[in-house]
């Protein structure tokens, strides 16, 4: 070979083994971190609870992933197999971050799968769950010790593990999460509905380095993770769907973003086989995300824009001192806690809140795709809506975001009443349920923030 020849030979394969650096549109990094306590501590969710945790069937995790598109926004999302989250966790974290690597808060979005057999973080815990002070010792110092450090540190890692990526996205489905709103001549009870309003949809990302290798796949299911009722540590159906894709793909991070699933459980569920249809939810959870894997992929390309706001959503008028103080004496436990509660905060503020702050979250990568986080336990419509109006890109909306502060019913369900409509709100720091025009306010506050992310 002549020396030139070999002088372009060279030269041509510097610039093909280049390419991929230089045409990355994404860097992206991935991280994870377990957070299942050292020591037992109450479960989440399920009032009839009445001991600490058991030991466990697999370790909880936090898990991140870090986008910077090529103009430098960043953006991380965060999915944790918790029950709860809220801003007493949320912004400590962000503020962390924000002082160290410069992340704007409101780029950082904290979803939870809502498993109830994690640690009880949740915001109302020290009100309704009647704690001995040992079991609430124990809750705050997993909360401050272990799980708030633990969170940014992980967040800080998946920003410093930003590497050159390729993005895809697929669809598929999967059906054992079924609407929980039976109709009957009484109102809305909480039993499995099949002709009720659902949502089979499995979305799915996958974060390829540009030689090939899968780093992380994250899968939405809008649905309860509530199979289980026991007294073990264990991620619920979305636990097992991640160590089952953990375990077809060497290497790669699976992350389960929680969807809009405030009105759907999985079915079966509970009882002395519920570990079992557990394992058969996460199984076919997992087998959904192989299908998508395997399907046709859109590739995401950028640029990178994201939007936040926090809406006031308007509540029923409070109840007047008189009601609270007959309700603080004469009503059953939990009507009882609550009234306490608030006459507390009738004391404490001279008025009780009139308005839900609701924090909403979009981003819009490139002309492929547009994601959507909305706080509170989130009710499937809030899923379908956007998905139906904002044509064009495919929709990914995430539910229990950042902050789950009560069940976040739409128009329908909340006239239609029943347990996430009207009565949840018993087990909720919030003082009444929401006045109608909630769905107007969270859909105005998505449709504003669809349109900043869109221009
Ligand atoms: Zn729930």
């Amino acid at each position: 070979m002549h020396w030139f020849q070999r002088f372009f030979l060279i030269a041509i394969l510097f610039c093909v083994s280049r390419t991929p650096l230089l045409a990355a549109e994404w860097q992206v990094g991935v991280a994870k971190v377990v957070v299942t306590p050292e020591s037992p501590t109450w479960l989440s969710g399920y009032g009839s609870r009445n001991k600490p945790a058991e030991g466990k069937v697999h370790d909880l995790y936090a898990k991140a992933l870090a986008f910077e598109s090529k103009q430098g926004t960043r953006l991380v999302l965060v999915t944790c197999d918790l029950g709860s989250m809220h801003y007493g966790i949320a912004r400590p974290v962000a503020a962390a971050v924000e002082k160290s690597h410069g992340l704007p808060q409101s780029n950082l979005i904290i979803n939870v799968s809502h498993t109830h057999c994690a640690p009880e973080v949740a915001v109302e815990r020290p009100v309704f769950h009647n704690l001995s002070d040992e079991a609430e010792a124990a809750l705050a110092n997993y909360i401050d010790q272990q799980l708030i450090p633990k969170l940014i540190t992980l967040v800080r890692e998946s920003l410093d593990d930003l590497k050159p990526a390729r993005l895809l996205v697929s669809q598929s489905s999967a059906s054992f999460g079924k609407s929980r709103r039976f109709p009957t001549e009484s109102g809305i009870v909480n039993r499995r509905y099949d002709e009720g309003i659902t949502e089979d949809d499995v979305p799915v990302m996958q974060v390829v380095s540009p030689d090939g290798k899968l780093r992380a796949v994250m899968f939405g299911y809008a649905c309860h993770n509530t199979t289980l009722a026991f007294y073990q540590y264990c991620g619920d159906y979305a636990g097992f769907a991640q160590y089952n894709v953990e375990a077809s793909h060497p290497g790669a991070v699976a992350l389960f973003m929680m969807g809009c699933g405030g009105d759907q459980n999985p079915y079966p569920r509970h009882g002395p086989k519920g570990l079992e249809y557990c394992r058969q939810h996460g199984r076919e959870l997992s087998d959904a995300v192989e299908r998508a894997i395997q399907g046709e992929q859109t590739e995401v390309h950028g640029p990178l824009r994201t939007a936040h706001t926090v809406v006031n959503l308007p509540l029923e008028p409070p109840p007047t001192r008189e009601q609270l103080q007959r309700d603080a004496e004469t009503a059953t436990s939990y009507r009882q806690r609550k009234a306490k509660y608030l006459l507390g905060e009738l004391e404490k503020h001279g008025k009780l809140m009139s308005e839900q702050p609701c924090p909403l979250y979009a981003a819009r990568f490139g002309k492929e795709l547009l994601f959507i986080a909305v706080s509170g336990e989130t009710v499937v419509d809030y899923s379908r809506k956007p998905k139906a109006e904002f044509v064009g890109p495919m929709v990914w909306v995430a539910g229990y975001c950042t902050d789950v502060f009560a069940y976040l019913p739409s128009q329908r369900v909340l006239l239609e009443g029943g347990y996430e409509g009207r009565t949840g709100i018993v087990h909720q720091l919030t003082p009444t349920p929401f006045a109608p025009s909630v769905e107007d306010h969270v859909m105005g506050g998505i449709r504003r923030l669809v349109k900043q992310v869109s221009q």
